[in-house]
């Protein structure tokens, strides 16, 4: 009998008032016991919808029922069969928009907690050493991969996993992309993520670090010179975005691409061990509403700002940050100024004293179908202070396409693929992730990585 609870089984968590204290992970996971009782609750759909809303098609129900079994490493088998990163994506994914958006749970209650099963099977697999097993041989074709997040990695798994010969070319000293750069320790413990990289790596990848593609060597001559036969460009959008509004050049005011990175790869997180320079005055203003605002809140809360303000233009529906991280950030006492935008960014003596905002209403949808935020006149006002931190969003670098000629990009910077094969206009050069997409999710980056191994290894072993 399915255990018929409607509301998912709980996971344990940090008290908020203990977790602003530090940065250790927020949920601690299941138990096994919990784990079970929570793959009870999945009724072994036959159509399983949840499968649909799975970008990488993880079948849901058959590693659910493992876990209900208890046999764990099976569970963790199915999982890697489509998804070489589990214990990120049980804790990053936007479930509740994906998987258990269609789960038939969630009709009558609460979907099946596919995100903290997920999490749950490859945080077992990790501390049982349990890892995918490489290939007896290579086949000694070479391919190289720029970068190394969520698309750049799951595609190098694929091909590595299948014998090619895969090389990463990273332009950081540490592989991971955002998920080491700028997802927080409280988050994503940034030792899992090195075992998950780490689970990939031991099949047969390679890494070159501290390499840029298009300053150190270009794509060109990685064809031509290295003897690539195909190039798979997962280089993300790292280039923050800025509102363009007067003070922005102030002391005082940050990215969250560098608030963020100062903090986590730079380890300003822990300053009894780095010397990394943060500054968080006593009040932080973060103007965005999606998962990095949430983030660089977060972290400016635990780097001991005393009032922190989400400023964000749209209201709470339109918020587009995981459901999990709003409810975390209001727990650790976050406020949310919506339907507010920011129109300067006032100093004195060159440092932030406060940002001035005006008030918004919603009109009609716009291009992105979400209603579009209109300025009430008259509505202006000061909030005092100290630090300001942007999260509007990223584009793709355009180092690579600046370097590599033919490569076809849209205005805003995207490179654009064949979306079945996400082959680019020049012939055994293919692009994924946010490079393409622009800002998105670790599962989408993931997604595209597969494809084009897929496609990949059609060509070249054809
Ligand atoms: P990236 O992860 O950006 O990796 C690109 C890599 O390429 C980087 O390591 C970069 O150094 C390297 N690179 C760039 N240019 C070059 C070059 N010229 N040569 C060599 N290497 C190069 N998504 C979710 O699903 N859930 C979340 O909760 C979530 N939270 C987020 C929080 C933050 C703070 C941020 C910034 C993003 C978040 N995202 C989240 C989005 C998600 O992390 C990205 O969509 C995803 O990482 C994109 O993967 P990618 O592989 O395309 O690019
Ligand atoms: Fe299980 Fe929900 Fe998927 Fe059905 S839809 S198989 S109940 S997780």
């Amino acid at each position: 009998m399915p255990n018929m609870d409607p509301e998912k089984t709980p996971i344990p968590e940090q008290a908020p008032g203990e977790r602003i204290q530090n940065f250790q992970e927020v949920t601690l996971g299941y138990t096994e016991e919990q784990a079970k009782q929570e793959a009870e609750r999945c009724l072994r759909c036959k159509k399983q919808p949840c499968m649909d809303g799975c970008p990488v098609q993880v079948p849901i129900a058959e590693f659910i029922g493992h876990v209900a079994a208890g046999n764990f490493k099976e569970a963790y088998s199915v999982i890697t069969r489509e998804n070489r990163l589990p214990a990120i994506c049980g804790r990053v994914c936007p479930q509740e928009t994906q998987c258990e958006a269609l789960c038939v749970r969630g009709l009558k209650g609460e979907a099946v907690g596919i995100g903290r099963l997920e999490r749950f099977v490859a945080d077992y697999a990790l501390s049982a050493a349990i890892a995918p097993r490489p290939p007896e041989k290579t086949n000694g074709i070479k391919v190289a991969v720029v970068g190394s997040g969520p698309a750049g990695i799951t595609c190098a798994g694929e091909l590595a996993q299948s014998g090619f010969e895969v090389t990463i070319f990273e332009a950081l000293h540490a592989p991971g992309g955002v998920l080491m750069y700028g997802i927080p320790e409280f988050r994503l413990p940034k030792k899992l993520v090195q075992k998950e990289i780490e689970a990939v790596t031991n099949l047969g990848v390679r890494f070159e670090k501290n390499v840029i593609i298009g300053r150190s060597i270009t794509v060109d001559e990685l064809i031509k010179e290295e003897g690539f036969r195909a190039v798979f460009i997962g280089s993300g959008a790292g280039l923050p975005n800025f509102m363009r509004i007067p003070g922005e050049n102030l002391n005082g005011v940050y990215s969250a691409n560098e608030f963020l990175t100062r903090s986590n790869l730079m380890g300003a997180y822990d300053s009894s061990r780095n010397a990394t320079p943060i500054r968080v005055g006593k009040s932080v203003a973060v103007v965005g509403g999606g998962n990095v605002a949430m983030d660089a809140a977060r972290t400016a809360r635990r780097l001991g700002a005393e009032k922190v303000i989400i400023v964000y233009r749209r209201s709470e529906k339109e918020l587009p940050a995981r459901l999990e991280e709003i409810q975390h950030a209001r727990e650790e006492q976050i406020e949310f100024q919506l339907l507010t935008n920011p129109i300067e960014i006032l100093g004195d003596k060159g440092e932030v004293t406060a940002i001035r905002c005006i008030s918004m209403q919603l009109g009609e949808p716009d291009a992105s179908g979400r209603r579009r935020p209109i300025p009430i006149k008259g509505s202006e006002e000061e909030i005092p202070v100290d630090t300001v931190i942007i999260a509007i969003g990223s584009s793709p670098n355009p180092l690579i396409r600046q370097t590599t000629p033919e490569l076809h990009t849209e205005k805003w910077g995207g490179i654009i693929v064949n979306e079945e094969t996400m082959e680019s206009s020049r012939a055994d050069v293919y692009a994924g992730g946010d490079t393409v997409t622009g800002a998105a999710t670790v599962i989408l980056a993931m997604g595209a990585g597969k494809q084009a191994a897929k496609a990949i290894k059609e060509k070249l072993l054809c």
